[in-house]
C-alpha cells in the first residue's frame, strides 16, 4: 500500500534581546551554569515579571517578515506543568491570542512552488537546561536558559516529505536572520524544532495519528528523524499495529527515536490568563511603523539579484545564505560598479579562501567595498587576473590595501607597448623553432609563445597587449618568408 505523510512544525527561536524577557538577566549562550539567573526568571515566590518590550517588537518583525496578521490586542497566559527544567512549574506562554496568526512563506519544491502555511507565532519564555552527562545517576540543572525570549512558530500540517521541511525550515532561519532578531545559531540550539509526523493511507482524507519529536536542532537531524518516523509508522500500519499519539526523542547518533511520554493536550495544561502582566495592545500605526523599520528581507534581495544585477538564481542564492556575505557583496559591487564580476570574484576566489581557511564570511578581515576596488583593479586591467588572487590571499594575510600590495610587489600591469615588444622580440628570437613551426602552420605553437611572453614580463604583461603585439611580429615575420 502506499501512503502519504503529513507533516506539521513547531520551530522555536530564540530571540536576541539584551535581557531575558521578565528581567534585566543578560541574554547569551555558555558561560558557567546558574551564573545568569534571577528569582524572577527561576519564577522564586514573590516574584513580579516585566515584559520586554523589545521581546515584543521582535516577535512583530518575526511574524511580518513571514507574512502573518499581528493580532492589535494579545495577552500572556500560564501553562501550567511540572518538569525539573522550568523550577517554577509553569511557563509565560501565549494560548488563545498569540501575537502573530496567519501566515506563511512559499517553498520551492521538486513539483513547483507550494505555499506553506503559518497558524501561528507566539511568544514564551525558554525554559532551563538538564545536564545528563558526566555526573553518574544525577542529573543537573542550569537555569542560565530560563526567561530567555523564545518565539514559538506553529505550521499547518502542509508538508509532506523531510526535503519539504528542510526546505521551510532553511527559508524561515533566513527571513528570521535577516530581520535581525535572532543569530538563528542551530548548533547552539537558538533555533530548534519540533516534528509532527503523520502517515495515511494514500486515496484517503482523514489524518492519521500523529507522533511529535522534540528539539531538534540540526537541519539533518530534521530531515533524518521525519524519514525514519514516516518508515517506522507505515510498518506498524503494515503490521496492523495501530499508532498511539506520543512524544518522542529523536537521537541522530543512533539513527532512530524511541517514546518519552504520552502526548499532552491542550487542556492537560490548565492553561489561564498571566494574573501579573498587562494585555499588549498596538495600533495599526504601531505596526506599519514597525514593518517600515524593517531590513530588506532575503526574498526581496534575491528579487534585485536575479532581476537588477542579471546574477543567476544558485549564485544569487548562494550569496544569501549569510547576512555578512549579503552584505560584503553589496558594498564590493557597489564600490566596482559591477555585480556580476563581483558575485564571480566572491563566489570562485574569496569563498575558496574561507574554505580552505575554514573561515566564515564575518571573519573577512576587509570590507566589500575594498574588495571592490581590486575588482575595479582587474576591469582597469591594472592588475593581472592571475596576479589579483595572489593580492587576495596577501589581503586575508596582512589586511593590507590591494593599492599596497600592489604597489609593493611590483603587480602593476605593464601597458607600455615598447617595454612588451621589445621582450616579445627576445622571446621569439631565442625561439626560432616554435616561430618557424608557426609559420609553418602549426597554430598551437602560439599559446606556447604567448606563456613565454606572460613569463618573462613576470605575469605583469596585460595579456590583451602581448597578444596583439606577438600576432602582429609573428605576421611580420611570416610576410618575411
Ligand atoms: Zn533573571
Amino acid at each position: 500500500m502506499k501512503y502519504i505523510p503529513t507533516i506539521g512544525l513547531e520551530i522555536h527561536c530564540e530571540l536576541s534581546t539584551k535581557s531575558k524577557i521578565f528581567c534585566d538577566c543578560p541574554v547569551s549562550f555558555g558561560g558557567e551554569p546558574n551564573t545568569r539567573c534571577c528569582p524572577v526568571c527561576t519564577g522564586m515566590p514573590g516574584t513580579l515579571p516585566v515584559l520586554n518590550k523589545k521581546a515584543v517588537e521582535y516577535t512583530i518583525k518575526a511574524g511580518l517578515a513571514l507574512n502573518c496578521q499581528i493580532n492589535e490586542f494579545s495577552k500572556l497566559d500560564r501553562k501550567n506543568y511540572f518538569y525539573p527544567d522550568l523550577p517554577k512549574a509553569y511557563q509565560i506562554s501565549q494560548f488563545d491570542l498569540p501575537i502573530c496568526k496567519d501566515g506563511g512563506l512559499t517553498i520551492n519544491t521538486p513539483d513547483g512552488e507550494k505555499f506553506i502555511r503559518i497558524e501561528r507565532i507566539h511568544l514564551e519564555e525558554d525554559a532551563g537546561k538538564l545536564l545528563h552527562d558526566g555526573f553518574g545517576k544525577y542529573s543537573l540543572a542550569d537555569y542560565n536558559r530560563c526567561g530567555v525570549p523564545l518565539i514559538e512558530i506553529v505550521t499547518k500540517p502542509d508538508l509532506s516529505s523531510s526535503e519539504e521541511a528542510k526546505e521551510f525550515v532553511e527559508k524561515v532561519r533566513l527571513m528570521l536572520l535577516y530581520s535581525g532578531i535572532s543569530d538563528c545559531r542551530m548548533e547552539e540550539g537558538s533555533l530548534r524544532a519540533d516534528v509532527n509526523v503523520s502517515v495515511r493511507p494514500y486515496g484517503t482524507d482523514e489524518l492519521g495519528t500523529r507522533t511529535e519529536m522534540k528539539n531538534i536542532n540540526s537541519l539533518k537531524a530534521i530531515a533524518r528523524s521525519i524519514d525514519s518516523e514516516i518508515q517506522r509508522q507505515i510498518e506498524l500500519l503494515e503490521e496492523g499495529i495501530l499508532i498511539t499519539q506520543e512524544t518522542r526523542r529523536w537521537d541522530d547518533n543512533k539513527g532512530e527515536s524511541k517514546s518519552l511520554r504520552s502526548k499532552e493536550d491542550a487542556h492537560d495544561y490548565r492553561y489561564f490568563p498571566e494574573p501579573d502582566i498587562v494585555p499588549i495592545t498596538f495600533t495599526k500605526e504601531e505596526i506599519e511603523a514597525i514593518r517600515n523599520s524593517m531590513p530588506e528581507l532575503p526574498d526581496k534581495k534575491f528579487q534585485r539579484y536575479t532581476v537588477d544585477f542579471g546574477l543567476n538564481e544558485t549564485d544569487a542564492s548562494l550569496l544569501l545564505t549569510s547576512v555578512n556575505l549579503s552584505n560584503f557583496f553589496e558594498s564590493a559591487a557597489d564600490e566596482c560598479g559591477n555585480p556580476k564580476s563581483a558575485s564571480n570574484f566572491i563566489i570562485v576566489e574569496v569563498l575558496r579562501i574561507l574554505n580552505d581557511r575554514k573561515l566564515s564570511p564575518e571573519d573577512i578581515p576587509f570590507s566589500g567595498n575594498v574588495l571592490g576596488r581590486l575588482i575595479k583593479m582587474i576591469e582597469n586591467e591594472e592588475v593581472t587576473s592571475a596576479n589579483s588572487k595572489k593580492v587576495l590571499s596577501e589581503m586575508f594575510d596582512t589586511g593590507k590595501t590591494p593599492e599596497v600590495i600592489v604597489s609593493e610587489k611590483g603587480y602593476k600591469v605593464i601597458n607600455d607597448s615598447s617595454e612588451v615588444e621589445e621582450t616579445i622580440r627576445e622571446i621569439l628570437s631565442k625561439n626560432e623553432k616554435a616561430v618557424e613551426e608557426f609559420i609553418g602552420g602549426k597554430e598551437k605553437t602560439f599559446a606556447f609563445l604567448m606563456g613565454q611572453c606572460s613569463r618573462a614580463l613576470a605575469g605583469r604583461g596585460n595579456p590583451k597587449l602581448i597578444k596583439e603585439i606577438l600576432q602582429k611580429e609573428l605576421d611580420k615575420r611570416k610576410g618575411g618568408i
